[in-house]
């Protein structure tokens, strides 16, 4: 069932086992399979079926640059920022659960790696296909990325990342959801604080509030899923009134991280060309090669976790020669603020100023092209049920630059902060501050180098890229927008973290939280595999403690 606060009795929102705020992809995931398990969900979201203005006055505040405005990169309506995704799935690795000697803050608490058991349950919930990121996905005849690959290994190896449809868990739970008996959605509400006993170990109500009144509804166990900021900044609201929750402040709002992500340098192939578009697996899911190091050669040369993939050429640069780039270019107007920060990404926009004429040059003279990348846009993304992500165009020179994610360090001093603003439920605003720690930097420009001397062991590739200018690119990368990580983090005490292996948070016998926030460590994955894996194991631990409802 679907509703809206102001027509619904408050005892009936106080019958529920579980009480969920917001319905994004974890908060979605969970009530899902908690319903599936017969128990009764309250799922609580502050957006409605769209966004709306009146609703993002409650995502405004501040975040230093180069960090997106809190405005950027989330979106609150039902199915939460499962609207905008690109939908790439990607797992951590196994080592990203473990303690590693050079990566400070890194081990996440026993236990914990039994979340990659869930992978394939949460493949499912994305549409992703199955839990195999290997390249024999593609069939038992697959072919590497180009034929040397195999050269490069132990220490350089491939794998693969894999496209959800995008799904949009909004859609496609919405009619599961409707019909249930059990879970009762509250649409354009928000949860404005919790409130707990004196002891601060048990929160006895949460206080939500619609835009007109505020309610206090009594609640058995809690969940946050409110996305990574959100989570964080609920936490800290209540926190100011619960003094009990003291010993949360060690790590409460600090260890924010987002991946970094850097587009340079080129590999240069003689001759055969890589595989460089969108390929699908056997089961039909779109999937895209990429190259890592392995876990030893890591800890041997002291990176944090990272993985390469060949990137296009900057749609901005007219240079491309590709009509297809320069159509998506012009037309970028069109598109979500989100998706032009993609495209403009890494390139000097005063640099690229005043060159319209060369682009629409390039449509003229490479019209086929554009009429072929038309047809393709019609009828395999806009109206394909599962599109192909993005626009593929190599260069014509057999060059492709590199797109470098990594993990970044977990560092105090990145992190979340409440302003003395408010917004118009009275909660204070939030301030995000993130940096490249040295750490990064290092591990960054070391990687690139290493990478640069695995290729010298191929006869057809090479990695090309100005030394003197890997500094200053390092330094200048830019966190990838939309992965919230690490401030509400996972560890065996509070001393070191806010909720533990269950993702309990420390010394509250009924507050759970499902989101990024948990992160102990970010890995170079994007993060909404691992939080609908999280989200769907907190629902078998809930199972075990919850009572059904009558
Ligand atoms: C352009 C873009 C591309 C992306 N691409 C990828 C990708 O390819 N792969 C990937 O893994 N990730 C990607 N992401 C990130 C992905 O969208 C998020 O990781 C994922 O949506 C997070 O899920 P969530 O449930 O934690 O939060 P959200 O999806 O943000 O949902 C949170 C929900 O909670 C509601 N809410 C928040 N606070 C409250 C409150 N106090 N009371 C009530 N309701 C509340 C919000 O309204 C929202 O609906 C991308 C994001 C963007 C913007």
């Amino acid at each position: 069932m679907i509703g809206y606060l102001h027509y619904t009795k408050q005892s009936e929102l106080e019958s529920y086992s579980v009480c969920v705020i917001g319905a994004g992809a974890a908060g979605i995931s969970l009530a899902i399979k908690l319903s599936r398990s017969g128990h009764s969900v309250l799922l609580i979201e502050g957006g409605d079926w769209q966004e709306t203005p009146e609703v993002v006055d409650a995502y405004v505040g501040e975040a230093t640059a180069p960090h997106p405005q809190t405005t950027e990169f989330r979106y609150q309506r039902f199915g939460g920022t499962t609207h905008l995704w690109g939908g790439r799935c990607v797992p951590l690795d196994k080592h990203d659960f473990e303690k590693r000697e050079h990566v400070p803050a890194s081990g996440w608490p026993a236990g914990a790696a039994e979340i990659a058991d869930y992978y394939s349950q949460a493949l499912d919930y994305c549409d992703a296909g199955e839990n195999n990121f290997t390249i024999t996905a593609f069939g038992p005849n697959a072919k590497p990325i180009f034929s040397e690959a195999p050269l490069l290994e132990p220490e350089l190896n491939e794998y693969i990342e894999r496209y959800s449809l995008p799904t949009d868990f909004g859609q496609k739970f919405r009619q599961e959801l409707t019909d249930s008996k059990s879970v009762y959605v509250l649409l354009r509400t928000r949860c404005i604080a919790l409130n707990t006993n004196t002891a601060g170990n048990i929160v006895t109500s949460v206080t939500l509030h619609d835009g007109n009144q505020a309610l206090d509804v009594k609640v058995k166990q809690v969940v946050l899923a409110g996305g990574g900021i959100e989570t964080t900044r609920l936490m800290l609201v209540s926190r100011q009134k619960i003094p009990a929750w003291s010993d949360l402040d060690n790590s409460l709002g600090k260890y924010y991280a987002c991946h970094y992500d850097l587009i340079f340098g080129a590999l240069r192939f003689s001759g055969e060309r890589p595989v460089f578009d969108f390929q699908k697996t056997s089961e039909g899911i779109y999937a895209r090669r990429k190259l890592q190091f392995s876990a030893a050669y890591q800890a041997e040369q002291g990176l944090l976790n990272s993985a390469f993939r060949l990137h296009f050429p900057a749609y901005a640069d007219p240079a491309h020669g590709s009509g297809v780039m320069s159509t998506i270019f012009l037309a970028k107007s069109i598109l979500k603020p989100e998706y032009q920060a993609i495209l403009n990404h890494g390139v000097n926009q005063t640099a690229i100023r005043g060159q319209s004429f060369k682009h629409v040059m390039n449509v003229v003279m490479d019209i086929s092209s554009v009429i072929g990348f038309a047809f393709n846009w019609l009828f395999k993304i806009k109206l394909a049920k599962r599109r192909i992500p993005y626009t593929l165009v190599a260069n014509r020179n057999g060059t492709y630059p590199i797109e470098f994610n990594s993990e970044q360090v977990s560092d105090a001093n990145n992190r979340i902060e409440l302003l003395e603003e408010h917004d118009r439920f009275g909660m204070p605003r939030v301030s995000v501050h993130w940096k490249m720690t040295a750490q990064d930097i290092a591990s960054g420009i070391k990687s690139f180098n290493l990478l640069k001397k695995q290729f010298e062991k191929s006869k057809a590739c090479r990695l090309e890229f100005e030394p003197k200018e890997l500094q200053k690119a390092m330094e200048n990368a830019l966190p990838v927008g939309g992965h919230h990580m690490g401030t509400t983090r996972m560890g065996t005490a509070p001393n070191d973290s806010v909720v533990d292996v269950n993702c309990k948070v420390h010394g509250v016998k009924n507050l759970y939280i499902a989101s990024a926030s948990v992160f102990t460590t970010n890995s170079h994955a994007n993060p909404t595999l691992t939080i609908v894996a999280l989200a769907l194991r907190l629902a078998d631990h809930l199972n075990q403690s919850v009572t059904t409802k009558e």
